[in-house]
């Protein structure tokens, strides 16, 4: 038997077999989808179909999305557009004056984090970090405290990518545009797992991005609603109404557009069954394990997404072990700079050092089957029983 599982789908994901035949139908369509002669017109009727899936999803018109290089773009486009300092030149909309504070969570994916940290180094800006509870939540009434008439920009992720924590964008919004606050909200791991309508949450902007959905890497979206802040990140043609400089990329942005429409039409089956699977793994992993806990919410969760620590058993050695079985998995560990350092959701979320250390996320997705999970239930007590035995942390 030669199974190879993949359980690392918030990492990224496999391209879909028919976002495939879309991107290679679109890549030999060359035309530049801003010339004005045939070839042209063909790659920007792929573009616009495209755009129209891409609002389909999150409930917005297509006039309202841009297309960028991914879900690290669209975020650093949005917190630089609220650096003080812009010229007024065309194109821009500049934030109300007098606001030099932004507050995100402090659970945020690092294209976040590292973006607001840059801003504050720069430009001097005030960066607040809304605690979360131990589930991964924020708590609303210290984030409350921290919003006030100098709140430019409000950051905070609709779904954590660590722990698959679900945060109430809608609640989050209201307080923030009480304070005259706008709101980001990089929904880059929510889009195609739970419903995302821009309507509902109240948001001002929301990033998401194609590799994380079974689309190319390389692709993402900038929704925002007409009339808020804006300053371009990329100067240069007026590409995407003038908001992003550069060639339109418009195989990846057909093959967006495929991966939209489909994670659209399968989001309401696809939701449940992997939420089916997830908990089989979480029930079967209790079953024969012992010493785990969960982090994250187990009622705000992405449907795909387990993270549990294992006491005294360190998560670089479970993955590691998990590889020789081909089983691909992720720890709560980043390695930053030669040294492993526990992730700073899971110590958010007040886990000590020793249980970020032994986190492992299992992220499910569309390719991941139910002999996929009996597989590994199979194979991770034994590899557990071998790294604790071992363990000098026991
Ligand atoms: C993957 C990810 C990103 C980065 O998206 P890219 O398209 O890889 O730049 C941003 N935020 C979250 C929550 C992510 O999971």
């Amino acid at each position: 038997m030669n199974r190879h599982v993949y359980l690392d789908n918030n990492a990224t994901t496999p391209l879909d077999p028919d976002v495939l035949a879309a991107f290679s139908d679109a890549l030999a369509r060359f035309g530049n989808p801003s010339s004005m002669h045939g070839f042209g017109r063909e790659a920007a009727s792929l573009v616009s179909d495209a755009r129209a899936e891409a609002a389909a999803i999150l409930g917005a018109e297509p006039g309202e999305i841009t297309c960028t290089s991914g879900g690290t773009e669209s975020n650093n486009t949005v917190l630089a557009s609220f650096a003080p300092g812009i010229p007024a030149t065309d194109g821009v909309i500049l934030p109300p004056p007098g606001r030099d504070e932004i507050i995100v969570s402090a659970i945020e994916h690092p294209a976040i984090l590292e973006t607001a940290f840059a801003l504050r180094d720069r430009f001097g800006m005030t960066v607040h970090l809304a605690p979360v509870d131990a589930t991964g939540r924020i708590d609303l009434a210290a984030f409350e405290r921290l919003v006030n008439d100098k709140t430019a920009l409000v950051s905070v992720m609709l779904a954590n990518n660590e722990i698959g924590t679900i945060q109430d964008l809608t609640a989050i919004s209201a307080i923030a545009h009480k304070a005259g606050a706008f709101v980001h909200t990089d929904a880059v791991q929510a889009v195609g797992k739970i419903p995302v309508d821009v309507t509902t949450l109240g948001v001002d902007y929301l990033s998401a991005s194609g590799h994380k959905i079974h689309g190319p890497k390389g692709i993402g979206i900038l929704w925002m609603r007409r009339g808020v802040p804006f300053a371009p990140l990329m100067h240069g043609g007026h590409q995407e109404q003038g908001r992003r400089a550069g060639t339109v990329n418009a195989p990846a942005i057909a093959a967006l557009g495929t991966a939209c429409r489909i994670a659209r039409e399968q989001l309401a089956t696809e939701a449940r069954r992997l939420a089916g699977l997830r908990d089989r793994l979480r029930a079967g992993i209790e079953e024969r394990i012992s010493d785990t806990s969960i982090n994250g919410n187990p009622d705000f969760c992405l449907p795909n997404t387990l993270n549990m620590s294992f006491r005294a058993a360190e998560g670089e050695s479970t993955l590691l072990y998990l590889d020789l079985e081909n089983i691909a998995v992720s720890t709560g560990s980043a390695c930053a700079s030669g040294s492993l350092e526990p992730s700073h959701v899971l110590l958010a979320c007040g886990r000590s050092a020793e249980l970020a250390h032994g986190s492992i996320r299992f992220s499910l997705g569309r390719t991941t089957s139910d002999e996929d999970i009996e597989y590994v239930l199979d194979k991770l007590p034994p590899i557990m029983a071998r790294i604790r035995s071992m363990s000098t942390l026991r």
